[in-house]
């Protein structure tokens, strides 16, 4: 729904401000945005917002490259929300224009410690130059990906939904597992630990 979309976008504060607007910036600790890096002239380096369709979900919107020198300042922000045990974490790449190894080798560490809880983390809106990025570093499966935000709610409804109980089978021993959501566990047969993605795919570790 693009009026939903309008409205979600509605909170968004532009990335760079005129330098001269710095001072003012700095004198609002009131602010409605707690992303806000006041100490780097009023500069928003990531804005959230819980997913109103999904329970237990965050739309987090990167504003900045994905990169070494804003790995600090992103995981300030990321690492808070990872402490209310999100179970779907949204990341929208739409005004990301860059991703270096630091920023992928970050990313494969949040979705860890996501599925070690039970979450997921989800990008969407990848320019294909950093699509091709992850894949050629061999990671174009390890992260569910989305074109839009649509349908990144349209792929966790489903997979929550439809694609759930499932009968597979475990990839280290074969044997049959009946599973009732997606997140992390051990085979009954072979005790090997497993993730299940929200797809109903099933990957060791
Ligand atoms: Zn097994």
């Amino acid at each position: 729904m693009p009026s939903k979309l309008l409205a979600r976008a509605g909170n968004s504060v532009p990335a760079t401000q005129n330098d001269s607007s710095s001072n003012r910036a700095s004198q609002q600790p009131g602010s409605s945005n707690p992303e806000k890096n006041e100490a780097n002239g009023g500069r928003v380096y990531l804005t959230t917002e819980p997913l109103q369709d999904i329970a237990d979900s965050v739309c987090v919107h990167p504003r900045c490259p994905f990169d070494d020198p804003h790995i600090a300042v992103l995981d300030a922000t990321l690492g808070s929300i990872l402490k209310d045990r999100p179970r779907f974490l949204m990341l929208d790449f739409s005004m990301v224009d860059n991703l270096d190894s630091a920023g992928l080798g970050y990313l494969v560490a949040l979705q860890k410690r996501l599925r070690a809880e039970n979450g997921e983390l989800l990008l969407y809106s990848l320019r294909p130059k950093l699509q091709r990025f992850i894949e050629e570093l061999g990671f174009g499966s390890f992260f569910s990906v989305a074109l839009d935000l649509p349908y990144a709610i349209e792929y966790i409804e489903k997979a929550v939904k439809e694609v759930f109980p499932i009968l597979t089978q475990c990839p280290a021993c074969s044997a049959t597992l009946s599973i009732a959501q997606p997140g992390r566990g051990r085979c009954r047969a072979c005790q090997a630990i497993l993730t299940v993605l929200p797809d109903g795919s099933v990957v060791l570790g």
